[in-house]
């Protein structure tokens, strides 16, 4: 089986070469936790999920290297206006690091709730400021930047007079840059309009600043990926991820960074993921056109006629190819939830003991399952086709149903050979999650609650309070047994 990537930087669907045989090292940019994440944001961050599990489901070792983006990110290279953290530190009256730490834990919160596994590296800005200075002296040495007025920036005509290309990712002309580029604020201290900030120097406004040899200042938002990336994965690595909006200054500025410290091209394969759009209109906190993930969650929107539980959204996510734009709407969501139900059917049947019953009737389909299970991994290794492996799920699912009905006919071991697949496919592969199966789990986080609130009434001699707490679960048919290990329950 050969998988097959489209790499953003040729423009082509390439055979997978990983640099060390069965590993890949992926490096995906992650949020600038600045404010919560919108569905937008989810939906980039669910591909680069999807893509990992397939990875590993395909036998891969995977190091999933994945940022938090908590220094600088300015929207320009200028005004300390225009740095989120500083914007939201003085809406929220609260210290930059409260700021960060609010929003990670929310984006932790999120990702988890749509059941996107964590990467096996979590870096921040903040946490690699040494490693920043270190790259930006080296490219100084090197001759790639300059200092002007306490910021150092790269420059990029100094870059392609040795022959390198700025520009090759997002395949714009350098010449055609220039002649673009708006006067921007702070422009005066660079040698070019494009040349582009490794370090700025902090304005005594700017609160979250670090001693440098170029006095007070940040890193500028470009380096922290390539410094993070590099000290995890190396000066090349296989996979760099992230959303199509990336593709220009940022991932351009990262190969320009890499190749000028390193005299190598710092990834091998580019990906993109296409953008979440609302109304045909991409979602973005700053245009207002967006809704909050929890929003769609608990219905709470204008937006959308009920709410939607996390794993039809991942579902409805995964319907589209990742390089497609997707457009969320309320029609899409309840096909999206029809189409889940049917699948969870068709899963519980064949989980069933009773389906084995069901073997050695005649078939009319013409279903083939080696043939079915061949063009579904043929999918998922074109470039993580998951629509059409989505599609190839639902001709087993039709079968499943027929085959319940009696109308159909397997072997017993090809049998059990669908079950594995199919289950492989949608719990682990696509991460979806039954609904039924979710409940559980909160029904067992409430009674860890109640048990542990019985716990502190004994602890507090309240014994009435704690027996009153057994009793009526008792009543409830949940029954608390105390044993040397601590409390549990078994539901009677
Ligand atoms: P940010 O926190 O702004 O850096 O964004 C985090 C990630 O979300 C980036 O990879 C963006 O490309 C991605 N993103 C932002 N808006 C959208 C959208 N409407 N659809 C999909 N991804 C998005
Ligand atoms: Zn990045």
């Amino acid at each position: 089986m050969q998988l097959k990537i489209y790499n953003s930087l040729s423009g082509e669907k390439e055979i997978f070469k990983p640099i060390l045989e069965g590993n890949v090292g992926m490096y995906v940019c992650g949020p600038t936790v600045y404010s919560n994440v919108h569905l937008g944001n989810v939906r980039t961050f669910l591909s680069f999920d999807f893509i990992y599990r397939s990875l590993q489901h395909l036998g891969y070792k995977v190091r999933y290297v994945r940022n938090i983006t908590d220094a600088g990110h300015l929207t320009d290279d200028g005004d300390v206006n225009n740095d989120r953290f500083v914007k939201q530190t003085r809406l929220e009256k609260l210290e930059p690091m409260e700021i960060v730490q609010k929003y990670t834990v929310d984006f932790h919160k999120v990702l988890e709730m749509f059941n996107l596994l964590p990467p096996n590296i979590e870096p921040t800005a903040t946490g690699h400021i040494v490693e920043q200075i270190e790259l930006t002296q080296k490219l100084i040495e090197r001759g790639f930047a300059y200092e002007s007025n306490g910021s150092v920036y790269f420059d990029v005509l100094e870059y392609n007079r040795r022959g390198l290309n700025y520009g090759e990712l997002s395949k714009r002309n350098i010449e055609e840059l220039f002649a673009n580029t708006r006067d921007l604020d702070g422009q005066g201290e660079k040698k070019n309009p494009q040349d582009f900030a490794l370090w700025k120097k902090a304005s005594p406004a700017h609160i979250m600043r670090w001693n440098s040899p170029w006095g007070e200042g940040f890193p500028g938002w470009h380096l922290e990926c390539t410094a993070m990336s590099t000290k995890y994965l190396g000066e090349t690595f296989d996979i760099h991820g992230g959303g199509m909006d990336l593709k220009f200054p940022h991932h351009e500025c990262e190969i320009a960074q890499g190749k000028a410290c390193n005299d190598a091209a710092p990834v091998n394969y580019w990906m993109h993921a296409n953008m979440l759009t609302m109304n045909s209109q991409r979602m973005s906190k700053s245009t207002g056109n967006y809704i909050l993930p929890m929003q769609l969650v608990t219905g709470e929107n204008d937006f959308f006629e009920k709410p939607f539980h996390p794993s039809i959204v991942r579902f409805c996510f995964l319907q589209a190819h990742y390089r497609s734009v997707l457009d969320i709407s309320n029609d899409a969501m309840t096909a999206s939830e029809k189409g889940f139900i049917r699948l969870m059917e068709s899963l519980k049947i064949i989980n069933g003991e009773h389906i084995k019953e069901k073997t050695g009737n005649q078939g009319t389909s013409g279903f083939n399952y080696s043939e079915w299970k061949g063009k579904a991994y043929d999918a998922l290794t074109d470039d993580f086709n998951s629509p059409v492996l989505i599609a190839h799920l639902f001709e087993a699912v039709k079968f499943i149903f027929a085959l319940n009905d009696g109308k159909e006919t397997i072997s017993t071991e090809e049998l059990e050979d669908l079950k594995a697949t199919l289950n492989a496919f949608v719990f682990e592969v696509l991460g979806l999650q039954n609904i039924e199966e979710n409940n559980n789990e909160k029904l067992d986080q409430t009674l860890k609650v109640l048990i542990e609130l019985r716990n502190q009434a004994r602890k507090a001699k309240n014994f009435e309070l704690s027996d009153q707490i057994r009793d009526k679960l008792l009543a409830e048919g949940i029954e608390l047994k105390d044993g040397r290990e601590g409390t549990s329950y078994v539901l009677n």
